[in-house]
């Protein structure tokens, strides 16, 4: 695994490499294949960071017929939550009947999760799931608790594996915690 990097004047530091990743990946593909036997699946990807977790995730699961469908929020500026959570891009597809299975890189207060299962809601799945790469649960200000978790981690700032940095390092394989907030 590469040794620290500097993006924007910051120093982070490897925290996940891409080994444990894959082992987590295919864990909760294993889970979810299960669980949506005899079910009517469609992915939702939440963009823009879910973009490398969601390619693996979805070819692990292994279902041909389920449909893959894009969601797009922002809430965060620079390494912390603004708590203003903005939908830049809406959900065309029909998803009424559907068994819907969110897929989202990282839980941090919860509230865009919280936002968009509610949102949904009101448009008649069959059921939802919500599927997460990472959960920050001691950042939850809504309680808000995902189906199923890769990696539960400590409050602190991540990037790589589709986590950037204002739009930097979404392409590094592993993941990278942020200096001093490594333990
Ligand atoms: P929430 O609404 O739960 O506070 O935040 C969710 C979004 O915040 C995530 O989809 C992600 O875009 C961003 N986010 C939260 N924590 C981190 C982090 O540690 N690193 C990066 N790069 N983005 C984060």
């Amino acid at each position: 695994m590469e040794k620290k990097i500097t993006v924007d004047g910051l120093t982070f530091v490897p925290y996940i490499t891409k080994e444990e990743i894959e082992k987590e990946v295919k864990r909760v593909a294993a889970e979810l294949r299960d669980d949506l036997k005899g079910g009517n699946p469609l992915f939702l990807c939440v963009l823009t960071g879910s973009f490398i977790f969601a390619a693996d995730l979805i070819r692990e699961v292994g279902l041909n017929d389920a449909p893959v469908a894009f969601v797009r929020y922002s809430s965060y500026e620079g390494t912390s939550s603004s708590g203003q959570v903005k939908q830049l891009m809406g959900l065309k597809e029909d998803i009424s009947g559907r068994d819907v299975v969110i897929v989202e890189d990282i839980v941090d207060t919860g509230l865009t999760a919280s936002l968009m299962v509610e949102d949904l809601k009101k448009r008649n799945p069959a059921s939802i799931r919500f599927v997460t790469l990472l959960h920050k649960p001691e950042s939850s200000k809504t309680g808000f608790k995902p189906d199923y978790v890769a990696f539960s981690i400590p409050p602190k700032f991540i990037i790589g594996y589709g986590l950037d940095l204002d739009g930097k390092v979404r392409n590094l394989k592993d993941i990278y915690v942020i200096q001093d907030q490594q333990d």
